[in-house]
C-alpha cells in the first residue's frame, strides 16, 4: 500500500495510462518522482458511472457499516507510517512534525464523523404523530430523515495536504451521509494523495462497498471543470482560493440541473484590539499575534491578516514591540512557487500603496519560494477608501489598521467582506464596546473569539469553520466539524406512508 506509482485511483483500478507532471520539491525546486497521469474524460466518465452505480448501494448502508468504513480509512491511513509523512513533508515544506499533528487531525476527524453517524446525526430524524380529530382540518402523520445527494466531487487544499486533502474533512463528511466521492487532487502534493487514496481504496475492498465510492483523478483546471459538469456529480467541496471556488460556483449553477459547492475561499480574520486590554497587555497580545501571523508560514485560512486598534501611545506601543518580535521571524518555504509568487505580489502591492507604509519585515532566507514574513500600517479612511486593502495575502503577512475612535472602528467593521474569524481582544472594561461591535462580527464571520488567536481550528460538535461570502460560497454550514455532514444530505418527508413501506430508521 505505501508504493507510490503515479496512477489515478478508479473505483479498485489503478491507473497510469498518461504520465505527465511531477511533484516538486518546494525546499530545492527539484521535481519528486514519479510522473503521475491526468484524468481526461474517459477517467472522469469512469469515476463518475462508478460512483453512479455505488450510490443506492452504499447510501442503504447500516450506520454501523459507514462508521467502520470511516474507521477502516483512519487506521490504514495510520499504518502508512513514515512513508506518508516523509513524502508529504517532500511535496509541501510542512516541518514533520506539523505534519504527525495533521495526520492525527485527519484519523482524529474521520473517528469523529463515525461516531456522529453511529449517532444517528445523519438521519436528523423528526416524527409528527397524527392528529386525526384536529379542527378544522386533521393532521397526517409525518415522519422526516435526511438522504445523502449523491456523488461529491472533492478539491483537495494545497495547505492541508492531509485534514483538508484526499481524505481531509470533505472526503470524511461526504463519506459519512452515504454519499460517494471522487476527488480532484491537489497537483502540489499528488504523491502523498496516492498514498492516502490507497489507504481510501483498501477500505472500500475490505469493507465489501462497491468500487465506485471513491475514486482519485489528478489533472489541470480542465479535469475538474469537466468533473463539476458531469450530470451524475450532485454537490462539490472546495478549498482554496476565490477565483478557482467561483469558477467551480459558476460551472456548478449553469449546469441543466445545478447544484450546489461549498467552497472555501478567501478570509482575512480580523483581530479587534480594544482599549483596555491593549493598555493592559500590548506585549503578551504582540508576542501571540507573530506566533499566529507566521505559524505555518502563515497558509492558514484563518490566518490574522488584519488588525484594527484605537490610535493612540498604546497601539503605537503595540506595534513597535509587534514590529520588534517580526523582525526576528526566519523567512519559510511555502508550499509552491505559485502560492510564493502570489505572495510577493500581494505584500509588494501593498508595500507600494502610498497609504501604507511597512512597519517590519522577518529576516530574508536564501532559498526558493521563501516568505518573509511582512507588518504594514494603514489608517481606517484609506482602508475604506481602496478595497485592495482588504484582499487576502496569502502567507504572513498582516495590516495593522490605526482607527480614530471606536467609532471608526466599527464602520470599519461594517464595511468589510465576509470572515471565517473575527477576534476580540477584551478586558472586562471593554465590555461596552465589544457589545456594540457583536451584533456586526456576527453578520461578518462564522466564529468569534476572545483573547486568543483564529489559527487552529477545534474539530468538534460545535465548530464553524464557514462565513458570509467570500469566506465560503454558502454561509449555512461549515466545512470543519460534526455539522459539515449538513452539506451533503436533503430532508425527505414521508406523509401517512404504511409502516412496511418506511425506511428502517423511521419505523
Ligand atoms: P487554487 O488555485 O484555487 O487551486 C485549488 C484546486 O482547485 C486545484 O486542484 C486547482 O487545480 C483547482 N482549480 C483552481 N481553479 C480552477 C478552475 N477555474 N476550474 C477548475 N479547477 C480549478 O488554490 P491553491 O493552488 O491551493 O493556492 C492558490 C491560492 O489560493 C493561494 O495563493 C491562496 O491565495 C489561496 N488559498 C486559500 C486557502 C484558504 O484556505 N482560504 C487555502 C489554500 C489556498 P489545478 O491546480 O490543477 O489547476
Amino acid at each position: 500500500m505505501t508504493n507510490i506509482i503515479g496512477s489515478l485511483l478508479i473505483g479498485a483500478k489503478s491507473v497510469r495510462d498518461n504520465p505527465a507532471f511531477r511533484a516538486t520539491n518546494p525546499m530545492s525546486g527539484e521535481p519528486l518522482e514519479p510522473a503521475f497521469a491526468i484524468a481526461g474524460a474517459r477517467e472522469v466518465e469512469q469515476a463518475c458511472a462508478l460512483a453512479q452505480v455505488a450510490f443506492d448501494a452504499f447510501r442503504e448502508t447500516h450506520d454501523e457499516a459507514r462508521a467502520v468504513f470511516l474507521e477502516a480509512i483512519a487506521a490504514n491511513i495510520e499504518a502508512l507510517g513514515s512513508a506518508l509523512i516523509e513524502r508529504a513533508h517532500a511535496e509541501s515544506a510542512l516541518p514533520i512534525a506539523r505534519l504527525a499533528g495533521e495526520r492525527a487531525r485527519t484519523t482524529g476527524q474521520l473517528q469523529m464523523f463515525a461516531s456522529a453517524v453511529r449517532n444517528g446525526d445523519v438521519h436528523d430524524i423528526r416524527v409528527e404523530p397524527a392528529l386525526p380529530g384536529r379542527q378544522p382540518l386533521p393532521r397526517p402523520e409525518m415522519r422526516l430523515r435526511h438522504i445523502p445527494l449523491g456523488p461529491v466531487a472533492v478539491f483537495g487544499a494545497s495547505n492541508f495536504p492531509l485534514a483538508f486533502s484526499v481524505a481531509g474533512g470533505d472526503t470524511a463528511s461526504a463519506l459519512a451521509t452515504g454519499c460517494p466521492v471522487i476527488v480532484k487532487g491537489h497537483p502540489a502534493h499528488p504523491g502523498t494523495g496516492e498514498l492516502v487514496g490507497r489507504a481510501i481504496q483498501a477500505a472500500v475492498k475490505t469493507c465489501g462497498l462497491p468500487e465506485g465510492v471513491f475514486s482519485l483523478l489528478l489533472g489541470g483546471i480542465e479535469t475538474g471543470e469537466m468533473l463539476v459538469r458531469d450530470p451524475r456529480i450532485r454537490a462539490v467541496g472546495f478549498t482554496g482560493s476565490r477565483v478557482g471556488g467561483l469558477a467551480l460556483v459558476a460551472i456548478a449553477a449553469s449546469r441543466p440541473v445545478p447544484i450546489p459547492v461549498y467552497a472555501e475561499m478567501s478570509s482575512i480574520n480580523p483581530i479587534f484590539l480594544l482599549p483596555a486590554a491593549l493598555r493592559a497587555r500590548a506585549e503578551a497580545i504582540a508576542q501571540g499575534f507573530v506566533g499566529s501571523l507566521v505559524q505555518g508560514v502563515g497558509q492558514f485560512c484563518t490566518n490574522p491578516g488584519l488588525v484594527l486598534g484605537v490610535e493612540g501611545p498604546d497601539l503605537d506601543h503595540f506595534i513597535a514591540v509587534t514590529s520588534a518580535a517580526l523582525a526576528s521571524q526566519q523567512a519559510a518555504t511555502m508550499l509552491t512557487p505559485g502560492i510564493h509568487a502570489a505572495y510577493v505580489k500581494g505584500t509588494g502591492s501593498l508595500e507600494n500603496n502610498a497609504a501604507v507604509s511597512l512597519a517590519a519585515r522577518g529576516i530574508v532566507a536564501e532559498g526558493p519560494n521563501c516568505a518573509t514574513p511582512a507588518l504594514l500600517v494603514t489608517d481606517a479612511a484609506s482602508f475604506m477608501a481602496d478595497a485592495r486593502l482588504g484582499d487576502e495575502v496569502f502567507g504572513p503577512s498582516s495590516l495593522i489598521v490605526k482607527c480614530r475612535d471606536i467609532d471608526e472602528m466599527i464602520l470599519l467593521a461594517e464595511s468589510l467582506e465576509g470572515q471565517l474569524t473575527a477576534t476580540l481582544h477584551i478586558d472586562p472594561r471593554d465590555l461596552a464596546m465589544a457589545r456594540r461591535l457583536l451584533p456586526v462580527l456576527e453578520r461578518k464571520a462564522g466564529r468569534i473569539l476572545a483573547n486568543g488567536w483564529p489559527t487552529g481550528v477545534e474539530v468538534g460538535h460545535a465548530t464553524v469553520h464557514g462565513g458570509p461570502f467570500p469566506a465560503t460560497s454558502d454561509s449555512r454550514t461549515t466545512s470543519v466539524g460534526a455539522l459539515a455532514i449538513r452539506r451533503f444530505l436533503r430532508p425527505v418527508a414521508y406523509q401517512n406512508l404504511p409502516a412496511d413501506l418506511l425506511p428502517p430508521v423511521l419505523r
